[in-house]
């Protein structure tokens, strides 16, 4: 009856009706898979450098440096040990 809709398949780009089959949009399962698998890599891509982790070694935070040297500036002479 009707003409079957002509739709273009995103991955391979080739047109034909198999919009209403089992893979969709897709001409096959592999073109299916194939984008599939495209977009969940660009989206790992980009959510890599904005990991918090990575955040924070690009801050380069310093470590606190101890005083190991200044003992001798304190004087803690008491003037006499009561016993
Ligand atoms: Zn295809």
């Amino acid at each position: 009856m009707s003409a079957p809709l002509q739709v273009r398949c995103p991955t391979c780009r080739k047109v034909g009706p198999w919009f209403e089959g089992p893979y969709g949009p897709f001409c096959s399962a592999r073109c299916k898979w194939v984008d599939l698998g495209r977009w969940l890599d660009e989206d790992y891509r980009i959510s890599e450098p904005l990991a918090p982790e990575l955040a924070a070694a690009a801050s380069g935070e310093e470590q606190p440096r101890e005083n190991d040297g200044g003992a001798n500036d304190t004087p803690e002479t008491e003037p006499g040990a009561p016993r």
